[in-house]
């Protein structure tokens, strides 16, 4: 039975409780806004040098924290010890970008006749952010940090399932010396404090990362405020393997185990074309039965445990046991374990092939040339990331620009990078989260038109 009033917060590895907080309710989070009002009219009179300083002292607080959060992510989220320590080091590189961008937010004039335009970009005020489980620490950060910078204050609600690393955060921007109640973490439940956070009015913004399906309700009750939404959704992305690529650094595993494949952009269609195919699948049948699954504490783990047995339930739906697949292993509980899967019979139209698993599950798949890769890349109602694999450089540049997703890689898996813009096209979201214009994101645009006329006589 789930109590309304808290949270239980499960190791997914043993299933033993690591931690129980206070669930907000609708109340609660209506006066972290009333707070969050203040704390923003302050914030956003400190000199942007100030602002910086006391940023970048926050990262210096999330450094020195480094491993007692990955710990903490280890614990809340299963998440590989190694894959935990780059999360809290993306949390960090993050405030020291977004630190140097609040000392570069910049108006501008336009010239006209009879006066001058002055344009400022000012906060928005108040930003509500809703994470996922799946990455708690670095999603709490992307949508915060910016905003923070930028002169906002925010609420955040992280998942049900993973509040402790990004409380954690806000009290170490305490201790950093960032105002009171700047930056507040309201762990609860999605139909109430998540709701409650979309539908205040004097949240000005919502940053939503998680499924579709919610993504899809928070962008209604936002419309009915008018209230801007940056949505960041799920993901089926492609691995386009042509015959002429390096193989064995196209077929990686972890371009879709990472994270046990809970990571939306993991590249869960594999799509080789036909002369290598036959090739591919030995490849990959050996590469998932050398996968390290455990412990995800363990230095030497490679893959940990999926969130909650509701997520394995989910990703057991999709596998059934007589299902053709190339299979590592994977331990028997306690813990929410699943083996990293291949599967190799289905149709490219089928649910495996194009709904959202979110789970170490990939299938794979044929295509004859270039046309057919990309027809079938983009079979999909998402567009997030994806990978393109060949020697051939006009190739790469023809796929790169057909294929409809927002982050794309030539010969890499990699998807995220805290300098570069980062969203998804079609049903994968709407508006970007970091690069260079992660700062201008939370602000609105405002001309002021001075006359040099002189007040009528
Ligand atoms: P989810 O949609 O179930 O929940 C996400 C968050 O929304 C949670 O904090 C939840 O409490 C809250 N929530 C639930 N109902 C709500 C409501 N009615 N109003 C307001 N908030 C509500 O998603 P999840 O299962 O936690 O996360 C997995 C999903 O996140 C996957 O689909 C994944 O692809 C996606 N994701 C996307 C990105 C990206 O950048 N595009 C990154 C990570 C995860």
């Amino acid at each position: 039975m789930t109590d309304p009033h808290e949270l239980r917060v499960l190791n997914p590895a043993t299933e033993e409780v690591v931690a129980t907080v206070p669930a907000a309710s609708e109340e609660d989070v209506a006066a972290a806004v009333v707070r969050a009002v203040r704390a923003q009219r302050t914030w956003a009179a400190v000199a942007p040098a100030d602002r910086a300083r006391l940023l970048r002292r926050f990262a210096d607080a999330v450094d020195a924290h480094t491993e007692e959060l990955a710990q903490l992510e280890v614990r809340e989220a299963g998440h590989t010890v190694g894959n935990a320590r780059w999360e809290a080091g993306n949390a960090r590189d993050l405030l020291l970008y977004a630190a140097g961008g609040a000392e570069r937010l910049l108006g501008s004039q336009i010239p006209a006749p009879g006066g001058w335009n002055v344009t400022f970009q000012e906060p928005l005020g108040v930003i509500g952010v809703i994470a996922p489980w799946n990455f708690p620490m670095p999603i709490a950060a992307w949508g915060s940090f910016p905003a923070l910078a930028a002169g906002n204050a925010v609420v955040l609600k992280p998942a049900e399932t993973t509040p402790l690393t990004a409380l954690r955060l806000a009290e170490l921007a305490l201790d950093a010396g960032l105002p009171e109640h700047l930056f507040q973490v309201l762990p609860g439940y999605g139909a109430t404090a998540g709701r409650a956070l979309v539908d205040h009015p004097d949240v000005a913004k919502i940053v939503f990362t998680g499924s579709t399906r919610t993504g899809r309700e928070v962008m209604e009750r936002c419309a009915r405020l008018v209230k801007p939404v940056t949505l960041e959704l799920g993901g089926k992305s492609p691995n386009i393997v042509f015959a002429d690529a390096d193989l064995e650094a196209a077929l990686d595993p972890f371009s879709f185990l990472d994270n046990s494949g809970q990571d939306c952009c993991a590249r869960t269609r594999i799509l080789v074309q036909e002369p290598v195919f036959e090739q591919a699948r030995d490849f990959l049948a050996d590469a998932l039965a050398a996968v390290v699954v455990g412990d995800p504490a363990d230095e030497k783990t490679r893959m940990g445990p999926l969130i909650s047995r509701q997520q394995l339930d989910r990703v057991r739906s999709y596998v059934p046991e007589d299902a053709p697949a190339l299979r590592g292993t994977a331990p028997d509980g306690p813990g929410f374990w699943f083996p990293p899967t291949v599967l190799t019979g289905e149709r490219p139209d089928g649910p495996a092939a194009t709904e959202e698993i979110f789970g170490p599950v990939a299938v794979l798949l044929p295509f004859t040339d270039e046309q057919d890769a990309v027809r079938l890349a983009d079979d999909t109602p998402y567009g997030l990331s994806g990978s393109i694999w060949t020697r051939d450089v006009g190739r790469a540049l023809r796929v790169s620009q057909a294929v409809r997703a927002g982050n794309l890689s030539v010969n890499s898996h990699s998807s995220v990078r805290y300098w570069t813009p980062f969203g998804g096209y079609k049903q994968s979201g709407l508006g970007r989260e970091l690069g260079p214009d992660a700062l201008t994101a939370f602000t609105q645009t405002k001309n002021v038109f001075i006359s040099t006329e002189g007040p009528a006589q």
